[in-house]
């Protein structure tokens, strides 16, 4: 599953393409992966694109809405989650109108090869044609500029699959999106002012029985972390994942705090990570594996000492470690 440096660079790739382009249409191929009214969404356009924790937020408004009544009372917005095995791919129709003398495949092949963007699970829907069987929802897009040598105004579209089905788009007021079943959940953002030593600390007080790993996997508490993350995050601090949350000291939780912003603004800062099943937007692979410590580094050498990095079964996940640098 993603984690929050992956969904943020899908968020700051799709903003870069779509915002301002106008919604014409919603197609929705399975019912089950759509709640809402979607033609609600249509003529509206695309005015940010946000993230909350592993949730994607794209805020509609009508189209040139005056500043002061931004508040976001009368606009909607589309709630996006990948889950396990989600995609977002956009397939611009730039060079359609261009390449419409030329043969099917061709075009086919010009639009694949002209500014598709590829974003989540990789799986050979990254260079199949699309609409697949995996695709869920369709948005149908109005481009913002039209291409200097069209001759009609062709389509943008952005496919959203899911091949097991996990993922799921909702349409909802942008006011209620603090009250969505998902987003409600949330405790803090990592990268938020409001997340410092000493909440974490105060958090971690007050489970005193769970591990730490599982403390810092509480979306409740902290937002945004999963396997990858956590288990960089306690190398960075030098703790062991299977330390109780009583034993934790106030010295350790300071140290926590800021490994767990280092290695988060690590990934963002190299589009994420790409070795479980992510890729970064503009279909480019993220980097951030190439700078992982003890993820997926069971039996190699430790960055941080000559010892070898272990993995152990923790809470139904694996948890990588260094048993002389983590205490
Ligand atoms: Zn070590």
């Amino acid at each position: 599953m993603p984690e929050l440096p992956e969904v943020e660079t899908v968020v700051r790739g799709l903003s870069r393409h779509i915002v301002g382009q106008r919604v014409k249409h919603i197609h929705i191929p399975a019912k089950n992966s759509f709640k809402g009214t979607a033609k609600k969404a249509e003529g509206l356009s695309i005015k940010k694109i946000t993230r909350r924790g592993k949730g994607i937020i794209i805020e509609l408004a009508k189209p040139g809405v005056a500043r002061k009544s931004e508040d976001g009372s009368n606009s909607l917005s589309l709630l996006i989650h990948l889950k396990m095995t989600g995609q977002l791919i956009y397939v611009p129709a730039s060079r359609h109108a261009e390449f419409s003398s030329a043969s099917k495949s061709k075009i086919l092949k010009r639009v694949q090869d002209d500014g598709r963007l590829n974003f989540g699970h990789p799986t050979d829907d990254f260079t199949n044609t699309m609409p697949s069987k995996h695709t869920r929802v369709i948005f149908e897009l109005t481009p913002t500029r039209l291409p200097a040598h069209s001759l009609t105004r062709s389509s943008n579209f952005l496919y959203f699959n899911d091949q097991r089905r996990f993922g799921w788009v909702k349409l909802t007021p942008t006011k209620d999106v603090p009250k969505d079943k998902f987003f409600a959940g949330l405790g803090l953002e990592p990268l938020d002012k409001k997340f410092t030593p000493t909440f974490l600390y105060d958090a971690i007080k007050r489970r005193p029985k769970s591990n730490i790993k599982a403390i810092i996997l509480d979306q409740t508490l902290i937002t945004g972390l999963g396997n990858i993350y956590s288990n960089e995050a306690l190398f960075y601090a030098r703790i062991l994942p299977t330390r109780l949350g009583k034993t934790i000291k106030k010295p350790e939780a300071t140290k926590l705090h800021s490994a767990i912003q280092k290695v988060l603004r690590l990934g963002i800062k190299h589009s994420g990570t790409s070795i479980a099943n992510y890729r970064s937007a503009e279909g480019a692979l993220g980097n951030m594996q190439k700078y992982l410590t003890v993820y997926g580094r069971k039996g190699l050498p430790c960055h941080g000492c000559k010892g070898t990095v272990k993995a152990i079964h923790l809470n139904g996940r694996s948890a990588y470690f260094c048993p002389s640098c983590q205490k």
